[in-house]
This record gives C-alpha cells, sequence and structure tokens, in this order.
C-alpha cells in the first residue's frame, strides 16, 4: 500500500490542491459559506433556475406522488410516468425524434462512446473537450485521435489518415472553461463526408442558446441529420439534476439495450424528473431570463473592455480571465473572496498548464449592480496582484 501524504504535499506546493466550501443554503447568486454572504460569479445555474420556487413546488409534488427513490434501475421497475414524460418532452424541446435520461453528463457521455464504438473504431475529440468525452473514448477502447480545438480542417486530416472501423466525432456545443463554441455546421459536414457520428455535448448550449433555448445545434440551424447524437445535461441552465441523449429512434433504443451506464445503475429519483418538467417549461416560457442573461454579458464584455481586462473571445455565460500560473490564480481568488466575492480559480489538470484562470459565469438573476462590482473587483484584484490590464 502507498503512502498518499507525499502526492498530497506535493499538489498543496504547486498550488494545485483543491479544497471545497459548504454552501449553507439555495444555489442562487449570493450564496452563505460559514455564516458571511458572497456574490457568486461560479454556478453553471445561467438561468437561476437551481432555486425556483415553481420548481421546488414541484420537486415537492413529485416526492409526494413517487416517494424519493426510484427503487431500481430503468430496465427493471424503476422507470416510472415521470421520468418518461420527461423523456417525450426533452425529445419535442430539442425537435429530436426520441430522448432518453441518464443519470448523470458524464454517465451518458460514458453510454453513448460504449455503446457506438469498441475496438477497431476511432474516436476523434477536440483537444478541449470535456474530461468525461475523453474519459469515454479511454474506456471505449476504441482509439483515441485529438484533433485541434475547433478545426475541422485538422479533423478531416485525420479522418483522411484513418481507415476501418466506426468514426465518432465528438464534441462540447459550448466548451466548458473557455465559453467558445464550436463550428457545429463545418464539423457537421466533414463528420458527414466520412461516415462519422457527430456527437454534440450541449451541457452549457442547453436553454442558454438557440431560439427558445433548443440549443448549439438548433442555434446553427441543425437537425437530426447534421447532429445525429445530441447530450444534454439537467444540471446547468435547466437547474435540476441529471442528463439525456436525443436522436432517433434507433439511436435511443441501442441506448437503452446496450449503454452500460443506462442499464447498470439506478433510475434517478422520480421527483427529480418530475420538478425538471417544470424547469423545462418554465424554461421555455420565460424567455426575458435568455434576454437578460445575454445583456448581462454584453454589460460585462463592454465594461472589461473598457479596463482592459484581457477576458477570452466568448458570447456565452462562460468569460474567463486567464492568468496563468495557478497560486496567481489563487491569490486572486482568494482576494476577492475576501472582497465578498465568489469566483473559483480553475487549474491543471482541469485546463491546460499555463492557463489557471478566473472562471466568471452569469446568471440571469445577477442584477446590473452585481456586474458592475464584479467588474471593479476583478480589475483592482489583478492590479493588485500584477497582472497587467
Ligand atoms: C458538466 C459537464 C458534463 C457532466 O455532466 P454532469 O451531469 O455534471 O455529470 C459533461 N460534459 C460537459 C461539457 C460538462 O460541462
Amino acid at each position: 500500500m502507498k503512502d498518499l501524504a507525499p502526492e498530497l504535499a506535493q499538489r498543496r506546493e504547486r498550488h494545485l490542491y483543491r479544497t471545497r466550501i459548504a454552501i449553507e443554503g439555495p444555489q442562487d447568486t449570493i450564496v452563505t459559506i460559514d455564516g458571511r454572504s458572497y456574490l457568486a460569479f461560479c454556478s453553471n445555474d445561467y438561468l437561476g433556475l437551481a432555486s425556483h420556487p415553481a420548481v421546488v413546488a414541484a420537486l415537492r409534488e413529485g416526492a409526494e406522488r413517487f416517494g424519493v427513490g426510484s427503487g431500481a434501475a430503468h430496465l427493471v421497475s424503476g422507470h416510472t410516468a415521470a421520468h418518461h414524460a420527461l423523456e417525450e418532452e426533452l425529445a419535442e424541446f430539442v425537435q429530436r425524434p426520441r430522448a432518453v435520461l441518464f443519470s448523470t453528463g458524464y454517465m451518458a457521455n460514458l453510454g453513448i462512446v460504449q455503446a457506438l464504438a469498441g475496438r477497431g473504431d476511432r474516436v476523434f475529440e477536440d483537444y478541449a473537450n470535456h474530461a468525461s468525452l475523453l474519459d469515454a473514448a479511454q474506456l471505449s477502447r476504441a482509439k483515441l485521435v485529438r484533433y485541434r480545438h475547433k478545426d475541422s480542417f485538422d479533423l478531416e486530416k485525420r479522418l483522411l489518415q484513418a481507415s476501418g472501423g466506426e468514426y465518432l466525432v465528438l464534441t462540447d456545443g459550448i466548451f466548458s472553461m473557455d465559453g467558445d463554441q464550436a463550428p457545429l455546421d463545418e464539423l457537421s459536414a466533414v463528420a458527414s463526408r466520412h461516415g462519422a457520428w457527430l456527437v454534440v455535448d450541449d451541457a452549457h448550449g442547453l436553454g442558454v442558446c438557440g431560439p427558445d433555448g433548443r440549443g448549439s445545434a438548433a442555434q446553427q440551424g441543425l437537425g437530426v441529420e447534421q447532429v445525429p447524437v445530441m447530450m444534454g445535461t439537467l444540471g446547468k441552465a435547466i437547474g435540476t439534476f441529471g442528463a439525456f441523449v436525443a436522436g432517433d429512434a434507433d439511436l435511443v433504443e441501442t441506448l437503452i439495450q446496450q449503454a452500460r451506464t443506462y442499464v447498470y445503475t439506478t433510475a434517478p429519483p422520480p421527483a427529480v424528473a418530475w420538478a425538471t418538467r417544470r424547469a423545462l417549461k418554465l424554461l421555455v416560457e420565460e424567455s426575458w431570463r435568455r434576454e437578460r442573461l445575454q445583456a448581462l454579458i454584453q454589460r460585462f464584455r463592454d465594461g472589461a473592455d473598457d479596463l482592459g481586462l484581457p477576458v477570452s473571445e466568448s458570447a456565452t455565460p462562460i468569460q474567463p480571465l486567464i492568468i496563468g500560473s495557478p497560486d496567481r490564480a489563487l491569490a486572486i481568488s482568494e482576494d476577492l473572496r475576501a472582497s465578498g466575492i465568489l469566483i473559483t480559480a480553475i487549474r491543471p489538470p482541469t485546463v491546460p498548464e499555463g492557463s489557471a484562470r478566473l472562471r466568471i459565469t452569469l446568471s440571469a438573476n445577477h442584477r446590473e449592480e452585481d456586474i458592475d462590482r464584479l467588474l471593479e473587483a476583478v480589475f483592482g484584484a489583478c492590479q493588485q496582484r500584477g497582472l497587467s490590464a
């Protein structure tokens, strides 16, 4: 048995040690930690639905109707009318023939790749893809080929070099740590020329972009023919928990039959599915949330521009400020914390070496004055720590 302490100590020395904070109330733009309130810019609850009273009421109602635990896997007796109705509503929302729920986005990605690819096949992935997509390729035993970030020419070059087996092309719709968007139209054209499946992980696009928040594919006018496999998560803009995969009936049936992360796990609590139905309805009806979010993004970017803050190119609620070294990113995050603002420093290996950052995320529940306070505080902290603006 190896001694675990030295590696932990080394992490600490390299400023890569992760700690957790315990939030003492609902997820919102103001959170309480150790009795003190902070203005928070780090959640993926982009539309402010995670603690919406109607969603909370639906969770309670769901628990009264269905109890708490689902008691079994979907294929045994864990699949309830609540799950079933949600699947139908999600399919309709993303304009795909069918959808199937998974317990988490991580598990959905593992399930998709394992069901569609195996030894002898090839999985092509953007360098900046989410860890779960990379892990999915490894677990599938297919050969993993990575292509340059958002570079459809590089993808095509690599597809041309490949031969035999199934091809899968995997990409985030909106990249989780940078907030930039994948060129899905180009990627889908390349994938279809080479008979490859295109799998889009729209964890950060769903609910936020496209008409009525239908996601990245809808924003770029791409249907099920261009994006045959779409994965969406429910724990981010939708505000609850879980994930789904949408596509045609054969794809969905294949996942139900073969995805091991679907078959061999307990179905999520039905009350969560019930609450998600309510959140999905709100998300469509309350389009002002998306409009408000866009206005706040614009306000933040204009303000950052005026101050000369080097924020990355991003039109989404993910607005990273690349700092570079993990110790400096951590120091700035701690300074902000001392001034009542919560933004976590994201460090390697979550992001590439030398690109530690503040991952600032905005929510429709933020107020304009929150954005102004954020800009002022970030500017002050960066100056103090010698990050030239
Ligand atoms: C959050 C995230 C996931 C994982 O989803 P969970 O439901 O949290 O497991 C997958 N892909 C991307 C791009 C994500 O940002």
